[in-house]
């Protein structure tokens, strides 16, 4: 993995951070969203996806997926796994994969 790409999977790990945050403040209802950050590598990309923190953490609970707007992927660092149509849950690939989980936050 390149410098470049190196950064960019930081960029997924800082919005994770973040949404680590969210995650926890919103208690709604069942079946309730709330505005999570897109997780993808671009640096100035402040995108929101709307899900309920339930499927968060459903999300979450691997450490190499992450959640990008449809469009955000990477295909260099990360496998679709699953395309809605609000969000596309990645996986991180080889050495992306491995740095995302020696960076993922405590749940
Ligand atoms: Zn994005």
């Amino acid at each position: 993995m390149n410098a470049t790409q190196r950064r960019r999977t930081q960029n997924e790990t800082m919005s994770r951070i973040a949404n680590e945050a969210i995650e926890e403040q919103e208690s709604p209802g069942e079946g309730s969203t709330a505005a999570f950050l897109c997780e993808c590598t671009r640096p100035d990309c402040e995108r929101l996806i709307e899900l309920t923190p339930q499927e968060y953490r459903r999300v979450r609970a691997n450490p190499r997926r992450f959640i990008v707007r449809p469009g955000h992927e990477s295909g260099d660092l990360e496998e679709v796994i699953e395309a809605r149509s609000a969000y596309v849950i990645v996986e991180k690939l080889g050495e992306a994969g491995a740095m995302a989980e020696a960076e993922d936050p405590p749940a």
